[in-house]
C-alpha cells in the first residue's frame, strides 16, 4: 500500500471507519475515498458496483456495518442480519469484480460460540452454539469470513478478515438504547454527576467479563496487517484484543474514578449479563509482529475528553 494508492474506506463516520480514516492521514495517505450511507447505500448492489467502477479502489476496509450493543441486537434482528450480509456481500462481490488487491473485513469476537473455551483462539470458531443475545450479528460476520475465504480460493483474491474484541474511543456510540456497554456507562455516570444522582444504573450482575481495545489500537493493527501481511500469512483470520479481562463492575468503577462520582452503583439484574466471558488470545497476532499499547484507563480519560468535547457539547448546543 503507498501513500498515493487509492483506498475506500467503507464505513468511514463509524467508531472503526473514522479511526482508520484519522490513521491513514495521520501517517501520509492522501488518496482516500468515503462516502456516507446517504450517498451510496451499501445494501445496494447495482450502486456498489457503479461506485467500484467509477472509483476504481485498490485497497478496501470493510468496516462499514449495522452495530449495536446487546439490546440493539435483541430488538432489531432483522436488521442486524439483512443489513450485514447485504452491505458485506455486495462490497466483497464488487471488490472482487474490479479487481482490488487487497480487502480487510471487520468482523467482532461475538462470532465465537457462548461456550467457548476462554482465552478465544481462532480455530475455535463454528465448535459450538453462538451467544443468542447477538446471534442475527455473529451470523453474519461468520458469512463474511467465510466468503473472503471462498472468495481467496476460488478467485485468487487477498481478502483478509480481523476479529476485534469490545471497541470503544471517539465516534462510539453513547445512545442509551443501542450503544455498547462502555459508552453507555461513561454517559450514565456522567449524567448522575451532573445532576447530583445518588446512584447509576447498571444492568446484569456485574459479574460479566469483557475485553476492551480503543480504536486507535485496532486501527493501527488493521493498517499493520493491510500492509504487512497477505490472506495466506494469516489464515482465515485473526484475532485482534489486549487479552486483559475487567468485570462489568470493575469496569464502572474505573469510570467513576475518572470521571469523579462517588454515588452508588445498582445493579439490574432483569437486564441480560450476555456471554460470561470473553477474552482473546492474541498468540497469532503477535507473532504476526504487533501488539495494542493503549492501557484501558488511559483509553478512558481521552475518551472522556472527546465525549465531554463533542457529544455533551453538542446536545447542549441543540436544546439551547
Ligand atoms: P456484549 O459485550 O455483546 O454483551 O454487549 P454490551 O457491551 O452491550 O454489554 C456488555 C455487558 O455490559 C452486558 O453484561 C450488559 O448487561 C452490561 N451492561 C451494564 N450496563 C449496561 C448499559 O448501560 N448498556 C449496555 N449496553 N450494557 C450494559
Amino acid at each position: 500500500m503507498k501513500k498515493m494508492s487509492k483506498i475506500y474506506v467503507a464505513g468511514h463516520n463509524g467508531l472503526v471507519g473514522s479511526a482508520i480514516v484519522r490513521k491513514l492521514e495521520s501517517i501520509g495517505y492522501m488518496n482516500i475515498i468515503k462516502r456516507t450511507s446517504k450517498e451510496l447505500d451499501l445494501r445496494r448492489q447495482a450502486d456498489v458496483n457503479t461506485f467500484f467502477e467509477q472509483e476504481q479502489p485498490e485497497y478496501v476496509f470493510l468496516a462499514a456495518a449495522k452495530v449495536g450493543g446487546i439490546m440493539a441486537n435483541a430488538t432489531y434482528p432483522g436488521q442486524f442480519l439483512y443489513d450485514n450480509l447485504m452491505i458485506q456481500s455486495n462490497v466483497i462481490e464488487a471488490a472482487h469484480q474490479y479487481g482490488v488487491k487487497k480487502l480487510l473485513f471487520l468482523g467482532s469476537t461475538c462470532i465465537y460460540p457462548k461456550r467457548a473455551p476462554q482465552p478465544l483462539k481462532e480455530e475455535y470458531l463454528l465448535t459450538g452454539e453462538l451467544e443468542p443475545t447477538n446471534e442475527p450479528y455473529a451470523l453474519a460476520k461468520i458469512a463474511g469470513i467465510k466468503m473472503c475465504s471462498a472468495y481467496n480460493r476460488e478467485y485468487g483474491t487477498n481478502f483478509i478478515s480481523v476479529m476485534p474484541t469490545n471497541l470503544y474511543g471517539p465516534n462510539d456510540n453513547f445512545n442509551l438504547e443501542t450503544s455498547h456497554v462502555l459508552p453507555a456507562l461513561m454517559r450514565k455516570i456522567h449524567e448522575a454527576k451532573m445532576n447530583y444522582a445518588l446512584a447509576v444504573d447498571v444492568w446484569g450482575s456485574g459479574e460479566p467479563l469483557r475485553e476492551f481495545l480503543h480504536v486507535d489500537d485496532l486501527a493501527d493493527a488493521c493498517i499493520f496487517l493491510m500492509k504487512k501481511q497477505n490472506s495466506e500469512d494469516i489464515g482465515e483470520f485473526v484475532n485482534i484484543g489486549t487479552e486483559e479481562e475487567v468485570s462489568i463492575r470493575g469496569l464502572a468503577e474505573l469510570l467513576c474514578d475518572v470521571i469523579g462520582y462517588d454515588g452508588k452503583l445498582l445493579f439490574d439484574v432483569s437486564k441480560p449479563d450476555g456471554t460470561p466471558r470473553k477474552v482473546t488470545d492474541i498468540t497469532k497476532l503477535r507473532e504476526l509482529g504487533w501488539r495494542p499499547n493503549k492501557p484501558l484507563s488511559d483509553g478512558i480519560i481521552q475518551t472522556y475528553e472527546w465525549y465531554v468535547e463533542n457529544v455533551v457539547k453538542n446536545e447542549r448546543t441543540a436544546e439551547n
